[in-house]
């Protein structure tokens, strides 16, 4: 694979990563290997243990990150496989707000009588380093879905190696373009992959970033003995997306800034949540009808979860019984595309004028 410098900038790595050797004829993509066994003697063997299109995108992501990366079959692969490294009656500090999945994985393990978690306020930061003391993991993620807070990862990461704890990113909403948990003194970055990094709604994958090669053995075996591997069109589709990702990342950014001051004037928004980088935008609308009507009233924004991809989405979270109960019933998270801004507003502030002509006198 290729061997980059670690001088490339990003948008130069993700089209240059993860290439085959240049020889006359090679091709220039990592051709898809569907194999599930190969000829002994040689540092795969099996299709479990490794598969070159996996590594293609491991190759990109971990030089993005800074670290190594291992590709899993979904973000929730990854969440679960962190949450195994530390042993029974463990506690982990995670976030109030966060991927509900992870934290319904984690009071799964709690309720087992497994682990035992804190869940804190990723802005007090004060409160979270005094959380870290007796803490064998520190999960942040950050900013959190949906509520779009910011963790400070230096200063806690710093108290929680005091205390002998990993600390944990999930980089989903950042990508490694915008926030680079490892040099901040993070020990493992998750990804939902499925989100930016694939981009365009299509492909369900995950992965970790390590800067250790123990801990990244530990990682691989893991992934080896548990099965939760990508499969291999998956990883192929992911690092095709991929090769976009500063484009796409840029355009989608701009746009969310773009719609921000318009949705901060309009009279159905009584709240905008932005945390001043990347393309989520969360906003409060008068309570649960308001929002049910918002996301009804659209013709380009897509009523839909997950996020990250090319295309505008946006949900009403609490429509799931799951969230959070301090996540307002009113809240909606944009996922802001990379179509055009004015042509975005144009459909959403119809949208929002039909939600203020009915809102109850
Ligand atoms: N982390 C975050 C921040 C997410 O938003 C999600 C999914 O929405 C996940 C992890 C889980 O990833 P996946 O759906 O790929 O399993």
């Amino acid at each position: 694979m290729s061997d980059l410098s670690p001088d490339l900038s990003p948008a130069t790595v993700t089209v240059t990563g993860g290439r085959p050797p240049r020889e006359p004829d090679a091709p220039l993509n990592v051709p898809i290997s569907m194999a599930s066994t190969y000829v002994a003697g040689g540092d795969t063997e099996y299709g479990r243990y490794g598969n070159p299109s996996w590594e293609a995108f491991e190759d990109v992501l971990g030089s993005l990150e800074g670290g190594r990366a291992l590709a899993f079959s979904s973000g929730m692969a990854a969440v679960t496989t962190v949450l195994d490294l530390v042993g029974h009656g463990a506690k982990v500090v995670a976030p109030q707000h966060a991927y509900q999945g992870s934290i319904m994985s984690l009071a799964d393990h709690e309720a087992r009588g497994r682990l035992s978690a804190e869940l804190v306020d990723i802005e007090d930061t004060a409160a979270v380093v005094a959380a870290c003391a007796d803490a064998a993991l520190v999960w942040l993620e950050t900013p959190t879905n949906p509520a779009l807070e910011l963790a400070d990862i230096e200063t806690i990461a710093a108290a929680a190696h005091e205390a002998g704890a990993y600390v944990v990113v999930d980089n989903t909403f950042a990508t490694p373009l915008l926030q680079q948990p490892i040099a901040l003194g993070a020990d493992i970055v998750v990804h939902s992959a499925t989100k930016y990094l694939s981009g365009h709604s299509d492909v369900l994958l995950g992965a970790l970033v390590v800067d250790d090669d123990e801990l990244y053995a530990v990682l691989k075996n893991r992934r080896s003995l548990t099965g939760s591997v990508p499969g291999t069109l998956e990883a192929w589709l992911a690092l095709r997306g991929m090769r976009t990702l500063h484009l796409r990342v840029e355009r989608a950014q701009a746009n969310a800034q773009a719609l921000l001051p318009r949705l901060r004037e309009h009279p159905a928004v009584s709240e905008v949540r932005y945390p001043g980088f990347g393309a989520i935008v969360s906003i409060v609308l008068d309570g649960e009808l308001a929002a049910d009507l918002l996301v009804r009233k659209t013709s380009l924004w897509v009523h839909a979860t997950s996020l990250g991809g090319v295309e505008s989405t946006f949900e009403r979270r609490r429509r799931w019984k799951t969230e959070a109960r301090t996540i307002p019933e009113g809240l909606v998270r944009m996922s802001v595309g990379i179509e055009d801004a004015d042509d975005l507003w144009a459909d959403l502030s119809r949208a929002l004028d039909q939600v203020v002509a009915h809102r109850p006198e």
